[in-house]
């Protein structure tokens, strides 16, 4: 269906030829056409992204503002580029990247005619809440849903610049946006939403973003193909409600939209009350971020309360044929998942297996070393098992390697990688942090396999200490080779065994100078 509607822009030829014509069209800031090429290359990589973020030392200030802000809420603070992009994700980053770059060319605009000021606010805004729908029903496409929305009438800018005085002409109240695609529909055979995704098809940006936005008037389009059409219906109703918030008005407009909201969103009065909550937080967060006023954006009290009482309407047919088909995708979707998955898992504990974790340790090496990024590598080797194998057997020995993978699991963070290197040894790998977290996590693991008893085969209660030794490289300490790098962690760790287990050490000096110092947590009483 993408396909389908990307490719055919109705626009007629008399209105085609004098786009085509018009030599001064909106066009992608430099930075910008790096990223739309990266978004196209499948060999992108979080080196190529950080070097075209980097080029902009402004973008990449707004990237680590918006990983540290409180839809992206975190127990650690990202500190640099590295972390930003793994917390947000290749293509997450390159879309944040993109609205960021677009949105400063949007915004500094004049003209006669076109009401300029009232069409950033109004895209920042819908930007906005077209990622709040989408959080409120799960749809975690939250950087596409805010570029989308950021674009979606990026149409209007075309039509100025292809005719300066069209909207002067025109005469029509801007703020109602209704009436003013309808105008354009009349004068030129297309509105600003086909004209939209004209452009952006000739900029080249992905179906999804043409297919939304030339979309994005269809408040009345069916949930036939649940995902797809949630994220043009999140697209196509932020615009509507943000408007009802700014014109804070008295007609049914409000009320109609809320409650298009609660049936085609599928989104309960409760969490209609929290979306528009955490919504408002959203607009203090782009005000900030983007160096604008939307403080005529509210959704005051009464408002909410009118939402509360607005009529439910719900086709249960519908939904639940939507429901079913998305089930179907995701089942498909995670099928192809498990098998990737299965190659690179260790089938005792689950953790990643050793090919696994040989492949993305000389990867987050070279990177770290290209980057001038740290990171950090540690051992994690259990306490005398042999005597728990030799005690309680090997099958409790195996219940004890399982229940601590899952201990190491739940004590680092997904973007950390834990892997089984072998036997009782496991690898921890912490890719941009330093000596400081290195030490947090160590000492969080160390407290946790001490505080942690095993149920095993025969009802018996083990508690089988840890010991971690831990590499770090950074500005001060440099390996030639991953191997090297492993080798280092790997004397912490026989260090730590020798200073009495339970503990930790960090590897400090040269291989060559064997100076390591003891830094790990003393043993419990
Ligand atoms: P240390 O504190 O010095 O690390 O002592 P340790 O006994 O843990 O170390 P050692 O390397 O001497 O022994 C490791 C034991 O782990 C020996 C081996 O039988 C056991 N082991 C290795 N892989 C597995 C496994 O998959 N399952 C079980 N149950 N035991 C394993
Ligand atoms: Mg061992
Ligand atoms: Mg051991």
């Amino acid at each position: 269906m993408a396909e389908e509607s990307a490719s055919n822009i109705s626009i007629d030829d008399s209105l085609l030829a004098r786009l085509e014509n018009c030599t001064n069209l909106p066009s992608p800031p430099t930075v910008a056409i790096r990223i739309i090429e990266l978004s196209n290359d499948l060999n992108v990589d979080i080196g190529k992204v950080a070097d075209v973020i980097s080029m902009d030392p402004a973008l990449s200030a707004k990237i680590l503002r918006i990983a540290n802000s409180p839809i992206y809420a975190l127990r650690r603070k990202t500190e640099n580029l590295h972390q930003a992009i793994t917390l947000l994700g290749l293509n997450g980053t390159l879309t944040l990247a993109l609205s960021f770059s677009l949105a400063a060319s949007m915004n500094n605009n004049a003209s006669q005619g076109f009401d300029y000021n009232h069409f950033w606010r109004r895209s920042l805004a819908s930007a906005t809440c077209s990622r709040r729908l989408g959080i409120a029903i799960n749809l975690r496409k939250g950087e596409e849903l805010f570029l989308a929305g950021l674009l979606q009438d990026i149409g209007m800018l075309v039509i100025d610049k292809m005719d300066p005085e069209f909207y002067q002409q025109l005469s029509i109240n801007q703020s109602n946006h209704e009436i003013l695609a309808a105008g354009e529909a009349d004068s030129l055979g297309a509105d600003h939403a086909v004209i939209g995704g004209w452009i952006m098809k000739k900029w080249g940006m992905p179906d999804y973003l043409i297919d939304s936005i030339m979309q994005s008037h269809d408040r009345e389009a069916a949930a036939e193909d649940s995902k797809h059409q949630s994220f043009i219906n999140c697209i196509s109703l932020s615009g509507p409600l943000v408007d009802a918030m700014h014109e804070q008005d008295e007609s049914d407009e409000l009320d109609a939209v809320v409650t298009q909201i609660k049936t085609r969103l599928d989104v309960s009065d409760e969490n209609f009350s929290s979306m528009m909550e955490s919504l408002d937080m959203d607009f203090r967060e782009a005000e900030d971020l983007f160096d604008t006023d939307l403080s005529d954006y509210s959704f005051s009290d009464t408002l909410l309360d009118r939402a509360k009482e607005a009529l439910i309407i719900k086709n249960l047919e519908t939904m639940q044929k939507a429901d079913k088909l998305q089930e179907t995708a995701e089942r498909l979707e995670s099928k192809t998942q498990v098998l990737e998955e299965k190659t690179r898992r260790d089938g005792l504990t689950g953790l990643y297996n050793r090919a696994y974790l040989d492949d993305r340790l000389e990867k987050e090496f070279t990177m770290a070393n290209e980057r001038g990024w740290p990171m950090v590598v540690m051992f994690v080797d259990l306490d005398h098992f042999k005597h728990v194998n030799d005690t309680y057997g090997h099958q409790a020995g195996d219940q004890v390697l399982q229940s601590t993978a899952r201990a190491l699991v739940d004590g680092t963070r997904d973007e950390d990688i834990v892997a089984r290197y072998g036997g009782e040894e496991f690898i921890v790998i912490a890719p941009g942090q330093g000596d400081e977290t290195a030490r947090i996590i160590a000492d969080r693991l160390v407290n946790m396999c001490r505080n942690m008893t095993h149920m095993v085969t025969g009802n018996q209660e083990i508690v089988v200490t840890a010991s971690i030794g831990i590499a770090v490289l950074d500005d001060e300490r440099q390996f030639m080779s991953v191997t090297e790098m492993i080798e280092a962690a790997d004397k912490a760790l026989y260090a730590a065994k020798e200073y009495g287990r339970n503990r930790f050490v960090v590897y400090t000096g040269q291989l060559d100078n064997e100076a390591m110092l003891v830094t790990g947590t003393s043993p419990a009483a």
